[in-house]
């Protein structure tokens, strides 16, 4: 196996022409433990390590720009993150373990289109943007638009994703993301919520978005969960009848960390977790 080391996007955009069946490698804690599972070989791997072009980070007019070579780690230990952005500073806290953080990215996570990344819940409900570079050039998409399937994203052969951009929070935004899993440190998602409201001066909820992992194939958002929760305070009474109509809108599935319907029960009682004085693991 090659292991390339572009040091420009063009010359990894000629890698990639060249050789087709090569795989981009980031932190490679995705990529290098599939390969070991599966005992596949590629003919190369094209490393984005000494990529400068992809290791920008900070705002850019009104967005919050993250390359695609940014480690989980850059983003935790960055200010802007730590105090804008809560829900994907949580996240990114739960996500593995500081050795991994300091190598694996925020794109590689969202590359591996796992239902149970845990960037990609925080990135929806902050309605990330993906830019995506290509033989045609650059386009970009929202992040909801950039999962097909379990471990399938919609890159297109030669095509890679340069970088994220996340839009200037709004005034009083109030953002958390909540994490199950079968441990409470080094553990995949068995369900995983994040959320970002906006309160009236009332205090009911102006408004909500909503993003569920680990209970679908891709992550989930329920419209029909918002507006229920849209006008209304966050109250136990709210959350609870909210946590009915949520159980309704995932799919989950059995597998080695938990059954269907535990996943199920867990997508309307991570609601609770919203009171103001919720206790975590009250699920
Ligand atoms: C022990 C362990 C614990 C883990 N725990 C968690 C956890 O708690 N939560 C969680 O979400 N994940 C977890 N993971 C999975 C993994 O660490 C994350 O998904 C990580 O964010 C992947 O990032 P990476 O930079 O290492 O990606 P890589 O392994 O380098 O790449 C992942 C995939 O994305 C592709 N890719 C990477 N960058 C690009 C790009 N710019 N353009 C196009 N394709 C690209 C690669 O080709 C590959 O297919 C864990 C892994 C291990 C080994």
């Amino acid at each position: 196996m090659q292991v390339l080391f572009p040091q420009t996007c063009s010359q990894l955009q000629a890698m990639l022409a060249e050789i087709p069946q090569g795989r981009i490698m980031a932190g490679g804690s995705d990529l290098l433990v599939k390969l070991r599972q599966t005992g596949r070989t590629l003919p190369a791997v094209f490393c984005l390590e000494q990529l400068s072009e992809l290791q920008q980070i900070g705002w850019q007019q009104n967005e919050f720009y993250i390359g695609a070579a940014v480690t989980q780690q850059q983003l935790l230990d960055h200010a802007v993150i730590q105090t804008q952005y809560n829900v994907l500073y949580q996240a990114l806290n739960e996500l593995a373990s500081p050795p991994i953080r300091h190598a694996a990215t925020l794109v590689g996570n969202l590359c591996s289109a796992s239902p149970a990344a845990d960037s990609v819940p925080p990135l929806v409900v902050l309605e990330a943007n993906v830019d995506i570079e290509g033989p045609d050039g650059l386009r970009n998409l929202p992040v909801d638009r950039f999962f097909l399937g379990p471990g399938q994203n919609c890159l297109q052969t030669g095509e890679f994703v340069r970088a994220v951009r996340l839009p200037h929070p709004p005034q009083g935004l109030v953002s958390s993301y909540h994490k199950v899993g079968k441990r409470k440190a080094l553990a995949i998602a068995v369900a995983s919520l994040a959320a970002a409201y906006r309160l009236t001066d009332g205090g009911e909820v102006a408004m909500i978005r909503l993003a569920w992992g680990s209970v679908g194939p891709t992550v989930i958002r329920s419209s029909e969960v918002e507006e229920f929760i849209c006008g209304k305070p966050l109250t136990q009474d709210v959350l609870r009848q909210a946590g009915v109509l949520a159980r309704q809108a995932v799919s989950p599935i059995d597998d080695i960390r938990a059954s269907a319907d535990y996943r199920r029960s867990l997508t309307g009682n991570l609601l609770l977790r919203l009171l103001p004085d919720a206790v975590a693991g009250e699920e």
